[in-house]
């Protein structure tokens, strides 16, 4: 890999470092010998900094652990110090929470506040990437008759997502907007946004806590055994989030907002995929519940999941054009099944799924 800009010797910021997503581009830095200044709210924890440790051995690179939390202004001065390129990964991915404004939209928004404002006081950087989501693209399935085309584009915005409705969906498109918003009211550092679909594949740290687990952990401890609903998704591999990453900091003629999602599919097809492989010795779903059935039954098993959200998701398909970052980055995804069942596979190898 080239980098016609920036200095690998210039240490790196990935803020979020202990995330599943961080993970992987962790570990892509320092192959690539960057010396990452890993933002982490507890540096003290060692137990949770174990995956990371492990990362940087036998590498060219190094890692470096500075405490900082979202919620503190000014507490990414030292990690930030001398880096060109900033990683911003670290939000919450939380479903089901007590206060949305205070346990997502907060640390999403203020959180993007308070790391962009670091960049404009740090004169070495030159680059921001903010993980955003396809969550600030679009809040239901059902808002592509809103849109222009037939399908979600970097051009769209997620309008209906709000503290009550989709509030994860809300926090990642107030938190991009104020990124933008940032961005455009200076001009020393650009910014690119990496917008994810859900995120599946093995995590450098298997007992990563993002939601990304908890779903296909579901899918195989016999929560949905009788049945999925027919929800629409897109789904993208890690490491090729990890690679997106790369790609939005290091490639000069990255710009903009970036869709990082390999496939449209449905939860039926996820189950599918799975049974294939694992079936005999896991309760893996079989049917696809009918929605009046989920409309009736999902608010009392779950009470992250709403009337209004099984309307507007369920037997309504998902379509987002992935075509920008292929054309100007050059992405490439892997496979949907290698994902699933990798991502499965490891979830049994580290007993967090067990056979029934
Ligand atoms: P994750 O494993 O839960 O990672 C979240 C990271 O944010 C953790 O490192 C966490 O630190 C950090 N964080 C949370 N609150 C913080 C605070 N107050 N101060 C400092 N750090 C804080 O989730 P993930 O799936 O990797 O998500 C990472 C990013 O990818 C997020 O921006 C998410 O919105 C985005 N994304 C994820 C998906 C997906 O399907 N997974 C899809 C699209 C976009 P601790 O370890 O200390 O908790």
């Amino acid at each position: 890999m080239t980098h016609p800009t920036y200095d690998t010797s210039a240490p790196v910021l990935v803020t979020g470092a202990t995330g599943y997503v961080a993970g992987w581009l962790v570990k892509r830095l320092l192959e690539e010998g960057f010396t990452v200044h890993a933002a982490v709210r507890d540096p003290g924890n060692t137990s949770k900094l174990k995956a990371l440790n492990h990362l940087a051995e036998e590498v060219p690179g190094q890692i470096k652990y500075f405490p900082s939390d979202l919620l503190q202004a000014g507490s990414y001065a030292d990690a930030m110090q001398g880096c060109a390129v900033v990683f911003h990964t670290a939000s919450p991915f939380i479903m089901s929470v007590e206060d949305p404004q205070k346990d997502l939209i907060e640390p999403a928004q203020l959180g993007t506040r308070n790391v962009l404002e670091q960049a404009n006081h740090t004169e070495s950087v030159q680059r921001v990437v903010v993980t955003s989501s396809c969550a600030a693209i679009y809040g239901d399935n059902a808002d592509l008759e809103q849109t222009k085309g037939d399908m979600f584009t970097e051009e769209d915005w997620n309008t209906s997502s709000s503290l009550r409705h989709q509030p994860y969906s809300y926090s990642k498109t107030v938190a991009e907007q104020e990124a933008w918003k940032i961005a455009k009211a200076q001009d020393r550092w650009d910014l690119v946004t990496i917008n994810p679909s859900l995120v599946l594949g093995p995590g450098t740290n298997p007992m990563a806590t993002s939601a990304s687990f908890s779903l296909i952990k579901q899918m195989g401890d016999g929560t949905m055994k009788s049945g999925v609903p027919n929800f629409g998704v897109g789904v993208v591999d890690v490491r090729d989030v990890a690679q997106a990453h790369m790609a939005a900091g290091f490639m000069f003629t990255a710009e903009g907002r970036y869709i990082t999602s390999g496939y449209n599919t449905n939860f039926p097809e996820l189950a599918e995929i799975l049974q294939y492989q694992f079936e005999d010795a896991y309760p893996i779903p079989k049917s696809t519940l009918p929605k009046p059935l989920v409309w009736l039954m999902g608010p009392l098993l779950d009470r992250s999941i709403s009337r209004k959200m099984i309307a507007r998701n369920v037997d309504v398909p998902l379509l987002v054009d992935n075509s920008k970052g292929i054309r100007e980055l050059g992405l490439t995804y892997r496979p949907l099944a290698t994902s699933l069942t990798e991502m499965f596979q490891q979830m049994i190898d580290n007993n967090i799924i067990t056979a029934a």
